[in-house]
């Protein structure tokens, strides 16, 4: 929880993936409790790609409609509310995230394996009767979209931790080290965001943990993670590379609850995958070993890309084979508007025009260059057949920047194009090292966040310390005086915590410290903010929850404290704690009278015998 305020960061900046256009339309109208499926309908069809692709999912066997479906009514019918809903998300997150900035993230790779990863998810959960096929599909394509976030938010900086990955389960450790937040963490926030299902949200997270899931539906949702995790894999592997990974699929697939001959359902995933990369425009074919980001940059050839504009047919072809031959790519054309079009298709480096041209003529050219923002930069020559002090004034004025005289000197004309590359060259060296200068600049903004988030960071649990704490509850109450909302804080103190330290040693009494903060976690809500207060007290601070709300949440934690021991440390007896409560009265009282109200009722559980929630004035 200690990355919450980055997350909300992030988002205010825009920087994480987020649906755009009818999509988000159609998700506002969800939200709403009166709307129609006439209504859905409607905006759907708005979109002709997006009706395609839901029509092709409601014929699909995930859904296997009796008849063929070809209204948009019947299919939005047919699929639900909630699963147009979940899809829309899905297929335009895929369609405005295609591509992007981060250099060594592979996108078509991300989301093809993402595919793959949702059609067998669909699958295993439609034969298992786990959940809802639409439902799985979701959830499948968007299990990894913290990667895509961290590519999305951060392309630069997650383009160099892809770059300095060595074995590819380290990536989350040099996430945490890079970002303060891993890609599971950030897909648990972005899904608990988009309200998918909490089951799914926990077994995802459930499925990349270590430990063996267990045997209640979340526990076996994880393992059909885990499975299909290896199944997008099978897919991603190269034709020839396929049969070799299909024993220890089976392997795999007798650890789970399923019938399943895989001879048979491979194939149809295959089959299924193909026609939603095609459907999608994602590619389902991926050579041997191919490494993400190669061949994506082209380096460029030597000399210039020169766009050379005169209404001269013989001159044109001439200067053009010429210039060639001194190694530069040259686009021609025969006058000035013709040159403007062709400009924002090839962008040249340098313009070389004739003056007298119709229907737009060479001075006409550069001043419309010049007030654009691609031809600013460019090297413009003209070709002249006056050299009179007012022609050329006037032709500096419209913003030549050299000029030779009609009719050409092949060896003039390249002496000038190489002063005017010593320029450009020059040009690009300084917007390198802007881009330099901007690229530090976000270095030392991370590196001051990182430092930040340190500095909030109690080192043993990774919780927010007592610093933060007592800031952000500063922040809290002042935001529920405005709005008029409650607002819960709870003190937490481990009962007879000096006895573990005494009997097994400080390393244990660490180990416990840390397997608590890990509990009240998992029981606490997103909103909930947990710190470390102190030595063995923690602090809660809840939004919106009153005191009888407050109450039962600590109940939740004590009872879990209660019931979950440390792994591996033999206690002989449970880690307990008491808790006291208080909620946000009337008046004008500040973090300190509150946190006094809770440690009085915390005081007050300790002499009651411990191991108790008891309420400020309870
Ligand atoms: P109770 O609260 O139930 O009254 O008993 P207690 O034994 O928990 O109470 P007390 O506050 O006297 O003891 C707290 C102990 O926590 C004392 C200190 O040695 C230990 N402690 C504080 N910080 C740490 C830490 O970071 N690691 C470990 N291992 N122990 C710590
Ligand atoms: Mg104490
Ligand atoms: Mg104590």
């Amino acid at each position: 929880m200690s990355h919450e305020f980055s997350y909300e960061e992030l988002k205010a900046a825009e920087r994480l993936p987020s649906p755009a256009g009818v999509a988000l339309s159609i998700l506002q109208l969800v939200e709403k409790e009166e709307a129609s499926i006439d209504e859905l309908a409607t905006l759907v069809q708005a979109d002709p790609a997006l009706s395609a692709r839901l029509l092709r999912f409601a014929n699909s066997p995930m859904v296997a409609p009796r008849r063929p479906i070809v209204a948009i009514q019947d299919a939005v019918a047919l699929i639900g509310m909630n699963g147009v809903r979940s899809l829309v998300l899905c297929l335009s997150l895929v369609g405005r995230y295609k591509t992007g900035q981060c250099d060594h993230f592979d996108y078509a790779r991300y989301w093809s394996g993402s595919l793959a990863l949702a059609q067998a998810m669909s699958s295993l959960c439609a034969l298992s009767r786990l959940a809802a096929a639409e439902e799985a599909f979701t959830i499948g394509l968007l299990a990894d979209i913290g990667r895509l976030a961290l590519a999305t938010a951060w392309p630069e900086e997650y383009s160099r931790c892809l770059m300095a990955l060595q074995n590819a389960n380290d990536l989350r450790a040099l996430e945490q080290r890079c970002f303060s937040i891993d890609n599971v963490a950030l897909t648990r926030l972005l899904l608990a965001d988009w309200r998918l299902p909490e089951i799914f949200i926990e077994a995802l997270c459930l499925s990349h943990e270590e430990k063996e899931p267990g045997e209640d539906r979340c526990g076996r949702l994880a393992r059909l993670f885990v499975f299909s995790r290896s199944v997008r894999e099978y897919c991603l592997a190269a034709e020839e590379e396929r049969s070799s990974l299909e024993d220890s699929l089976a392997g795999q697939l007798k650890s789970l609850p399923l019938q399943l001959e895989l001879d048979e359902w491979l194939p149809a995933v295959l089959d299924e995958w193909r026609a939603w990369g095609k459907m999608i425009e994602v590619p389902t074919a991926f050579p041997k070993h191919e490494k993400p980001g190669k061949g994506k940059k082209e380096t460029p050839l030597p000399g210039l890309k020169i766009l050379l504009v005169d209404d001269d047919r013989m001159l044109l072809a001439r200067l053009g084979k010429q210039l060639q031959k001194a190694g530069h790519r040259v686009t021609a054309c025969r006058d000035g508007q013709a040159a403007l079009s062709l400009l924002l298709q090839d962008m040249p480096q340098m313009v070389i025009t004739d003056w007298h041209m119709q229907p737009m003529d060479g001075l006409k050219l550069c001043r419309a260059l010049r007030n654009s923002e691609v031809g600013k930069e460019l090297f413009i020559i003209m070709l002249t057949s006056s050299e009179s002090d007012d022609e050329l004034v006037q032709a500096f004025d419209a913003g030549i920047d050299d000029y030779v005289i009609k009719p050409v000197s092949m060896r003039v004309l390249l002496a000038r194009i190489r002063a005017g590359q010593r320029i450009l060259s020059l040009q690009e060296e300084l917007r390198q090292e802007h881009a330099l200068l901007e690229q530090k600049a976000k270095e030392l903004a991370l590196a001051n966040r990182r430092l930040e988030q340190m500095a909030n960071t109690d080192m043993l649990t990774g919780l927010p310390n007592r610093r933060y704490a007592i800031r952000r509850l500063k922040q809290e109450l002042a935001e529920s005086k405005r709005s008029g909302a409650d607002l819960g804080v709870m003190i937490l103190d481990l009962d007879h915590f000096k006895q573990i330290n005494d009997k097994f040693g400080h390393e244990v009494g660490d180990k416990v410290l840390v397997h608590v903060a890990k509990v009240m976690n998992q029981v606490l809500r997103t909103s909930d903010i947990v710190c470390r207060f102190g030595g063995e007290e923690f602090l809660v601070i809840a939004p919106s929850t009153g005191l009888m709300a407050g109450r039962k949440l600590a109940e939740r934690i004590r009872s879990a404290l209660e019931a979950t021991p440390p792994p591996k440390l033999k206690l002989g007896r449970p880690v307990t704690a008491s808790i006291g409560v208080a909620s946000l009265g009337g008046g004008d009282e500040d973090e300190v009278d509150i946190i006094r109200r809770a440690d009085h009722a915390l005081y007050k559980a300790k002499a009651a015998g411990r191991n108790r929630v008891l309420v400020d004035g309870g």
